[in-house]
């Protein structure tokens, strides 16, 4: 993962790897090829991989959370059967693009009109620039990959689709072993059979798919924070500074202070069974709350590890260093820190504007 992170590669051999271990397929019935495990089962997959490396747990996370889901949750009979066996054995990777650029900000406000859309016979035809979308490439299909299916707020296009372009890769700070691309939309028109749910309910299908998605991210955060924890340990227990393992000098008490003393209770979202939204399952508080706290305590589990390291950690070569940038971006995607208080005092019932 250090060379994937190095050199900026999406592993496909990986990706693929884990579609054969049925990763992808974890939450979803066994008549799409899936496993007819539960959310939790896919968390802590996410959890796991994540302990190793962020940019494989936001592809499965991505790629189940945000991009079969959407599918499962609203696609007709028809569209799960052309879709989702493609999706969950990890063939396919599907996107989700909601985030547009500059002033278009992703953050949802509702109404978001983003990407403009015309109603016509026998297709919609869509405007727009979505702006770091996940996945470009089909993991079987590399290096010269078909169509992969970003799915749009309310359709599933797949790319190739006339007017779709795919951007380039961005370059970014973390995941980099992570495939991340802009779409830019032109005149593009999508069948009416590729939309996703009733029209005029894009917006809030996307919201509460985002609900999902932030348990997972959380997942992904509890990864990334153990895995500080336990290098740090290792590291501190190893090192000899001025003749005595450093665990007697900053490191312990650097590590000592970090669980929680106030004995408080965990926040423990309710995501047994399935995908973690369900009929009367309103899980978006809880999702805010499990989002916000794990993603700041990964971005500070980052920050001490590096300290405990020392210079080490900051050189590239040590897995914190990896770490500490692969976290900033668990608070800011899928909603930042500050909507994820904003849905938060929302549900407690506090005047939001
Ligand atoms: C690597 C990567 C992968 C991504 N993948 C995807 C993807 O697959 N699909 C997708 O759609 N998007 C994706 N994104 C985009 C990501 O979800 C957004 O960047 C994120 O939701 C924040 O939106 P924004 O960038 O538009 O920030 P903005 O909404 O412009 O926010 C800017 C700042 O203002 C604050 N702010 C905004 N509104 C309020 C408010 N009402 N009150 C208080 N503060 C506020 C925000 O918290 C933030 O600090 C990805 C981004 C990255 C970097």
């Amino acid at each position: 993962v250090a060379r994937w992170d190095e050199e900026h590669h999406f592993p496909v051999e990986a990706v693929h790897a884990m579609g054969d271990l049925g990763l992808f397929g974890l939450v979803f019935p066994e008549e799409w090829g899936g496993g007819d495990g539960d959310f939790v089962s896919l968390c802590v997959a996410i959890e796991e991989i994540g302990r190793i490396d962020q940019s494989m747990g936001i592809t499965l996370s991505a790629g189940v959370g945000l991009g079969a889901n959407p599918i499962f949750r609203f696609g007709t009979e028809e569209q799960k059967q052309r879709w989702l066996p493609d999706l969950v054995a990890g063939r396919k990777l599907g996107a989700f693009g909601l985030t547009e650029p500059r002033r278009r900000a992703a953050t949802p406000v509702p109404p978001h009109p983003g990407c403009a859309r015309r109603r016509r016979v026998g297709h919609q035809r869509l405007e727009g620039v979505h702006h770091q979308l996940g996945h470009r490439r089909s993991p079987r299909s590399s290096p010269s990959p078909p169509a992969p299916m970003p799915a749009s707020r309310t359709s599933s296009s797949p790319a190739g689709t006339p007017g779709m372009e795919i951007e380039p890769p961005y370059r970014k700070l973390g995941w980099h072993a992570s495939d991340t691309h802009g779409i830019a939309l032109a005149d593009c028109r999508v069948p009416h059979d590729h939309l996703l749910g009733e029209p005029g309910n894009g917006f809030r299908n996307f919201l509460s798919i985002l609900d999902d998605g932030r348990i997972a991210i959380s997942a992904l955060a509890l990864g990334c924070a153990r895995a500080c924890l336990e290098l740090s340990v290792e590291y501190a227990g190893e090192r000899i500074a001025f003749d005595r393992p450093d665990r007697c000098q900053p490191g312990d008490r650097v590590l000592a202070r970090r669980p929680r003393r106030d004995g408080r209770e965990r926040p423990e979202p309710h995501v047994q069974g399935g995908v973690a939204q369900g009929p009367g399952r309103d899980i978006g508080r809880a999702a805010a709350i499990a989002k916000l706290y794990t993603t700041e305590a990964a971005v500070t589990a980052t920050r001490v590890a590096t300290q405990v390291f020392g210079g080490a950690g900051f050189i590239e070569e040590s897995p914190v260093a990896r770490f500490y940038r692969d976290a900033k971006i668990l608070e800011i995607g899928e909603g930042t820190s500050e909507i994820q208080r904003l849905v938060i005092a929302r549900e407690l019932g506090l005047p939001v504007t």
